[in-house]
């Protein structure tokens, strides 16, 4: 099977096993661990941070960080299919008692004018104030978007005239570095709060961090325990992620050609589907409408031809590149694919 649900399905290499293999580890419930420590202070440096804290998911970091910059009761506000709102289960309400309100971007593509016309920060007796703006970046639903920086710095600057924080969903910001060239410390300087995930196109098994101020990160190190993530010796999974941060990154560039090549592809029998200029990253978005196919029906003809990919919505197919494939893989799916789309457009 040739697997394209996400980029979540790689296997570890043996030189990354390796890695774990001679790992020195502590329990880190104590912050005994040499490996964790070492891989918080790392990847805090990395964006100009003071601190970060190692998290089993990516959930868990995005919201132990959303829940350090807004109150209960009060609201995060971000784009309408951001991870935080469609995909971590309602947790900032679950968990932390914060409420949401989204704005709705064409492929989740940032424009500064949107969270700011959106917002209301300090909203006295009446009104729920809007505490803090999380933005994705790459946009996972929106087909991998790369955010322009530019976007970014000016809503940091209306956002911080009107006292509202900034959390970054990066799960993917090391996709978004590549392309863009823009620095990690540059991304990192706009925000209160960053999640960054090891275990997406970075090809760790296990692991995100949440990453902030020293006073942030130690109090979401008293509720990563009360949410029932202390971990012990996990200093063999931040070996895995030292690994990906070492060797994994730039190597990102050929997912994201694949991605492309893929995109082309169906482009060219069904123009509708996609258009390649807009897959920034390692994430194709196929769009069915007009077709007279559903995304379930023509997911369960690529995996009878042997392809795994995901249908996130009735006409919604979403197919991700990633360290696990190779170049004869993608001549398969860039030969399967536009045969189904080609048939799935057909006129009756
Ligand atoms: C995958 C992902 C996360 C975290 O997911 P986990 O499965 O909890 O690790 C967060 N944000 C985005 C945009 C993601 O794609």
């Amino acid at each position: 099977m040739i697997d394209l649900r996400s980029d979540t399905v790689t296997q570890p290499t043996a030189q990354m096993h390796e890695a774990m293999l001679h790992a020195p580890v502590g329990d880190d419930v104590y912050g005994d661990d040499p490996t964790v420590n070492s891989l918080e202070e790392r990847v805090a440096s990395m964006f100009g941070h003071e601190a970060a804290l190692f998290t089993p998911s990516g959930s868990m970091a995005n919201q132990l960080a959303i829940r350090e910059l807004v109150k209960p009761g009060e609201e995060i506000i971000t784009e309408s299919f951001a991870h935080i709102v469609r995909a971590e289960l309602g947790a900032g309400a679950a968990l932390s008692g914060i409420t949401t309100r989204t704005w709705p971007a064409t492929r989740g593509l940032l424009r500064w004018q949107d969270p700011i016309e959106l917002a209301r920060p300090d909203s006295g007796p009446y009104l729920v104030s809007t505490t803090a703006i999380a933005i994705e970046n790459t946009h996972n639903f929106g087909g991998g978007t790369i955010q322009p920086i530019e976007e970014i710095a000016q809503l940091r600057r209306e956002s911080l005239k009107l006292g509202m924080a900034m959390h970054l969903d990066g799960a993917r910001i090391w996709n978004a570095h590549v392309e863009s060239g823009v620095s990690f410390l540059e991304y990192g300087k706009h925000f209160d709060t960053i999640s960054v995930c090891l275990s997406k196109g970075l090809g760790a098994p296990v692991g995100s961090l949440m990453i902030s101020r020293k006073e942030k990160i130690a109090s979401a190190r008293v509720w990563r325990k009360r949410f029932g993530g202390g971990m012990r010796q996990i200093g063999i999974l931040a070996a895995a992620g030292h690994f990906a941060l070492d060797n994994n990154i730039l190597r990102l560039k050929d997912d994201h050609a694949r991605a492309r090549s893929i995109a082309k592809a169906a482009h060219q029998v069904a123009p509708s589907t996609v258009n390649p200029d807009e897959v920034d990253t390692n994430i194709v978005v196929i769009d069915l409408a007009g077709s007279h196919k559903s995304a379930a029906e023509v997911n369960a003809e690529l995996k009878a031809a042997g392809i795994l990919a995901s249908a996130l919505g009735p006409k919604f197919l979403r197919l991700v590149t990633h360290l696990g494939l190779d170049d004869q893989h993608v001549a398969k799916v860039n030969s399967v694919l536009p045969e189904l789309l080609d048939s799935a457009f057909k006129l009756q």
